[in-house]
């Protein structure tokens, strides 16, 4: 059977865990956390950085940071994973989806503007695939009426936008290296603060709602509860973990790039005789190889097409099922149909792709999905 993900490692990760346990440094924000968050700020110019448990743990502190309360309206599109929603959902926010374009999953810039009232805090743009929104459009909306932007760029690491990193341009960012990422480490995340007046509060969130860090930092002499927070920091054990990965993420990137590449070129005929749709690259947008996905035409050639790559011991998967219509939200949702982000919910299909994928491993998918179509 071919997996349609397969953690992968580059050797040097239960080095640094044991690294990490011998020098009796196990919670967090020690020498690997600072390491990870240095290498990100300096790489990829993100402002202050904090590696989190997860990206939902990273969303739930941008939720908090942005001082959502209830009834505070935040806009999110509708085809994207639950945390993206529920992060605010948690603090009482009413979740105003948005459709997806028609050839694109993300959220459809041009739908925000007559969604935004006098309730709105902030627009939540998801990279889907690790291909950028329009964040010029988003961000001059934001400010426009004065609204924050969290990227939701789980899937976004080193991928761009006009030449900006993804996670680098709204107000907050936030990461995921869940073991289905491109660089992982087991569940994982990194909140981005792009804009200073949230530093300060976001390492006290972080920490519990105290100012410890201010404190081992000699700036204050005792620490206390000063503010809501919670645990959301990593231990130490992961931070070494997830250094393993950051040191490799050029080999990494590159040869799911490749393998991206040649999925788009054996499935390209079957997209220009109109058969499926392949993933569409705007100019202002990179590929970070995050994902390769298809288009079908209906649902229930989805479902056959995933029978056929079963029963040829290939596991392909579809995606979100859109959150407007989701058992949860379903009836606090307004009413507007979505139909695009209802089309990528019955149609979309992920091909697998992960770092030992080899090359006639493509092939032999490329050839069961080009048969099917035949
Ligand atoms: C993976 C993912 C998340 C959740 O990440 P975790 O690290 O598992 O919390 C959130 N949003 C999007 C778009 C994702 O792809």
């Amino acid at each position: 059977m071919i997996p349609f993900n397969k953690p992968y490692l580059t050797g040097k990760e239960a080095h640094y865990m044991y690294e990490a346990v011998y020098t009796g440094k196990l919670s967090g924000n020690g020498k690997f956390t600072k390491r990870c968050q240095q290498y990100f700020q300096e790489t990829y110019g993100f402002g202050k950085c904090l590696l989190t448990s997860s990206c939902t743990d990273a969303l739930e502190m941008a939720a908090i940071l942005a001082d959502i309360q209830p009834g505070d309206e935040v806009i999110v599109p509708s085809y994207t994973f639950v945390s993206t929603a529920l992060a605010f959902v948690r603090q009482g926010a009413k979740i105003v989806f948005v459709d997806s374009y028609v050839d694109n999953p993300n959220l459809d810039a041009d739908l925000i503007e007559p969604l935004i009232t006098s309730k709105t805090k902030a627009i939540v743009p998801v990279h889907y695939a690790g291909i950028a929104c329009d964040m010029d459009k988003i961000m001059g909306l934001a400010n426009k009426y004065n609204l924050l932007v969290i990227e939701d760029a789980a899937q976004a690491i080193d991928s761009f936008y006009k030449g900006k990193p993804l996670g680098s341009i709204g107000h907050l960012g936030c990461f995921s290296f869940h073991e289905t990422k491109n660089i992982i480490s087991g569940e994982g995340g990194m909140l981005t603060i792009n804009d200073e007046r949230f530093e300060r509060r976001a390492e006290i969130i972080w920490e519990k709602g105290t100012n410890r860090a201010e404190f081992f930092r000699g700036e204050v002499n005792k620490y206390g509860w000063v503010d809501v927070g919670s645990s959301f920091l990593p231990s130490e054990i992961i931070a070494a973990f997830l250094w393993a990965q950051v040191e490799n993420i050029a080999d990494i990137q590159a040869k799911r790039k490749a393998i991206w590449s040649q999925y788009h070129q054996l499935l390209l005929p079957l997209e220009q005789q109109k058969k499926i749709k392949l993933p569409q690259m705007p100019d202002f947008a990179t590929n970070n190889a995050h994902m390769f996905y298809l288009v079908c035409n209906t649902a229930d050639e989805r479902s056959d097409l995933l029978l056929s790559l079963k029963m040829n011991n290939i596991l392909a998967v579809f995606h979100y099922l859109s959150l407007h219509n989701s058992d949860y939200y379903r009836d606090k949702h307004d009413g507007r149909v979505l139909s695009n982000s209802d089309h990528y919910t019955d149609c979309l299909v992920r091909l697998p792709l992960f770092y030992e994928l080899k090359s006639e491993n493509v092939e032999s998918i490329c050839n069961v999905v080009v048969d099917f179509y035949k």
